[in-house]
C-alpha cells in the first residue's frame, strides 16, 4: 500500500519491521467527557486503515491508550488536568468518570462498527512503566528536575519538530498558545515528564515516585504504553492532526532518546472534522455533537461512518446537517440497490470476484482512498455477473468499510417480504426470490379461496411446467425449482 507519512511529508510504500506484521499504535480518548463526532472521525479512519491492512494480508497488533490522567487543558503543560475538571463538573471521582466515559466511548465505537484494538491500556494502570522511562531519560541525560517536576530537555536532541517544516519560534508552545509560561523550563519547548510540586495541588490521582508523590505527564503515557505492548519497533502511529505537535513530537523525543534508535516508521494523521462557523469541532465550542445525539435525531450511526468514508482522511471535512442528510439519502439508496440483488442467483463466479477485489485493493491502497472504495460499491452493483457474485464482492469490500451492507440489505428484503405478506392478506410465500413465481402462487391461493378449483389446478400445472413445485403450508406456501 502507498501511505502518506507525516514524518517525511510524502506518500511512501508502506513497509514494516517484520514482514507481514504491523505494530500499530493509536492515541486513545481522554475520558473526561463523551467523544464528539470529530474525535470519532479519527477513530473511523484509523479503523478502516487497520482493516485494510488486514485485508491486504497483514497480521496487525493494534494498541490504544486511554488517557485518564495527566492531560492538561493546555498542551503547554498549564491549566488543570482534564480528568479533574470533568470530575468536578459532575461531582464524581476521577475514576468514576473515567470508567463511565471509557464505556461510553466503546459503546459509540460499537455503534460505528469500530473494532476494539487488540490491547487497550488505561494510563493509570501502567504508572510503574512510566516511572521507569523517566528514570531512564534522567540517567541518559535527556531530562532534568526543576521546581519538583521532571522535564524533558529538548536542547539535547539533534532534531525536533519533525512534523512541521515551519520556524521553531512559531511552534513554541508557550508562545503559540499565548499562555502563562512554566518558569521551571530551561527552554519553552521542554515538557513535563512527571509532575510533583506544581500548582495542581488538588490533583486527585497521585503516585509515589523517586521525585516525590505526583503524576505522569500526558506524552509519557503513549511512549510507555507503546514500548510495552508494541515493542521497540513501531510500524504505524495514528492520531488526529492536532496531536502531531506537541504530543507526537514529544512521544518521538522520549521514545527515541530512551531506546537509542529510530522508533516509529510511519505516522498517520487524520485531519479535522470542522463546522462551517466554529472551525475545528471541539468539546468547548459550538454544538456538542455525539453519536447519541445523532441517534436521538433519527440517524443511523453508520450513516455518519458512510459520510466520513466519502472523503479523504487528509482533507478537512465540513459537518452540517444538510451534508449528513445527503449521506443518509445516498446510503439508503445504496442499501436498496443491494437488497434488490438476488442471493439465490448463483453460483459465485470466483474469477470475477477476484478481479473486483484486486482493483479495490489497488484503489484503496493508494493512500487509503475511501472515496474510491465507496465508488467501488456502485461499480460492483453494475458488474456483468449474477446476484450472488455481486453480493460476494460487496461483502468482501465491507470487511474494510464495515457498513453492515449485507445485513442491512437482508433486513430490507425481510421487511419487503413482510409488507408483501401483509398485502397478500397474511399469506406468506417463501420461495427462491422470483416475483413472477410468487405472483402465480398467490393467484393460485386466491383462486382456491374463491373455490375456483379448476383455475387453481391450471396454475399449479403452469408452475409444474416451469419446473416449480409448490407445497401448501399453514398460512402460506413455499415453492422451489425441482
Ligand atoms: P482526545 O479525546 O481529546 O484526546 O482526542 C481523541 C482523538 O480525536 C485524537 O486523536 C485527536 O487528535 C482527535 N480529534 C480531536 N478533535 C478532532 C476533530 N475535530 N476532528 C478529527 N479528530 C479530532
Ligand atoms: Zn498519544
Amino acid at each position: 500500500m502507498q501511505l502518506y507519512n507525516s514524518a517525511t511529508h510524502k506518500k511512501e510504500e508502506f513497509t514494516t519491521h517484520t514482514p507481514g506484521h504491523v505494530e500499530m499504535y493509536t492515541c486513545g480518548p481522554t475520558v473526561y467527557h463523551f467523544a464528539h463526532i470529530g474525535n470519532l472521525r479519527s477513530y473511523i479512519m484509523e479503523d478502516v486503515l487497520e482493516k485494510f491492512l488486514r485485508y491486504d494480508g497483514y497480521d496487525v497488533n493494534r494498541v490504544m491508550n486511554i488517557t485518564d490522567v495527566g492531560h492538561l487543558s493546555s498542551d503547554a503543560d498549564t491549566g488543570e488536568d482534564k480528568m479533574l475538571k470533568g470530575a468536578k463538573r459532575e461531582h464524581k471521582t476521577v475514576m468514576e468518570i473515567a470508567q463511565y466515559y471509557t464505556d461510553a466511548f466503546f459503546d459509540d465505537c460499537r455503534k460505528l462498527n469500530i473494532k476494539t484494538p487488540d490491547v487497550v491500556q488505561p494510563a493509570t494502570g501502567l504508572i510503574d512503566e512510566f516511572i521507569k522511562l523517566v528514570e531512564g531519560l534522567l540517567d541518559k541525560g535527556f531530562a532534568y528536575v526543576a521546581g519538583g517536576n521532571v522535564y524533558f530537555d529538548t536542547s539535547k536532541l539533534e532534531r525536533y519538530y519533525i512534523f512541521n517544516a515551519h520556524d521553531e519560534e512559531d511552534l513554541a508552545v508557550g508562545v503559540r498558545e499565548g499562555v502563562e509560561e512554566d518558569t521551571n523550563k530551561r527552554s519553552k519547548n521542554d515538557f513535563v515528564l512527571w509532575f510533583t510540586k506544581s500548582k495542581f495541588e488538588d490533583q486527585a490521582l497521585k503516585w509515589d515516585s523517586p521525585w516525590g508523590v505526583g503524576y505522569p505527564g500526558w506524552h509519557i503515557e503513549c511512549s510507555g504504553i507503546s514500548l510495552k505492548y508494541n515493542g521497540e519497533y513501531l510500524d504505524l502511529h495514528c492520531g488526529g492532526i492536532d496531536n502531531a505537535f506537541p504530543h507526537h513530537t514529544n512521544e518521538i523525543a522520549q521514545s527515541e532518546s530512551y531506546i537509542g534508535h529510530p522508533w516509529c516508521k510511519q505516522w498517520f494523521h487524520v485531519h479535522h472534522l470542522n463546522t462551517a462557523n466554529e472551525g475545528k469541532m471541539s468539546k468547548s465550542k459550538g454544538e456538542f455533537l455525539t453519536v447519541s445525539l445523532l441517534e436521538e435525531k433519527g440517524y443511523d450511526p453508520l450513516v455518519y461512518r458512510f459520510f466520513c468514508l466519502q472523503s479523504h482522511y487528509r482533507k478537512g471535512l465540513v459537518f452540517s446537517w444538510e451534508n449528513l442528510d445527503n449521506a443518509a439519502a445516498a446510503f439508503q439508496k445504496l442499501i436498496a440497490k443491494i437488497a434488490a440483488q438476488d442471493p439465490a442467483d448463483g453460483p459465485v463466479d470466483e474469477a470475477v470476484a477476484a478481479e473486483y477485489k484486486d482493483r479495490f485493493r489497488k484503489q484503496v491502497g493508494n493512500d487509503l482512498n475511501t472515496a474510491l472504495a465507496v465508488t467501488a460499491l456502485y461499480d460492483a452493483l453494475k458488474a456483468k455477473t449474477n446476484g450472488a457474485t455481486r453480493l460476494a464482492i460487496l461483502d468482501s469490500f465491507d470487511q474494510v468499510l464495515s457498513l453492515s451492507l449485507l445485513d442491512k440489505a437482508a433486513a430490507v428484503r425481510e421487511e419487503q417480504k413482510k409488507q408483501k405478506t401483509a398485502s397478500q392478506g397474511g399469506y406468506a410465500i417463501t420461495g427462491e426470490g422470483d416475483p413472477a413465481v410468487d405472483a402465480l402462487v398467490l393467484q393460485r391461493y386466491e383462486a382456491k379461496k374463491a373455490k375456483n378449483f379448476a383455475e387453481a389446478d391450471r396454475i399449479r400445472d403452469e408452475l409444474k411446467a416451469q419446473g416449480i413445485e409448490v407445497t401448501d403450508l399453514p398460512g402460506g406456501a413455499s415453492w422451489k425449482r425441482v
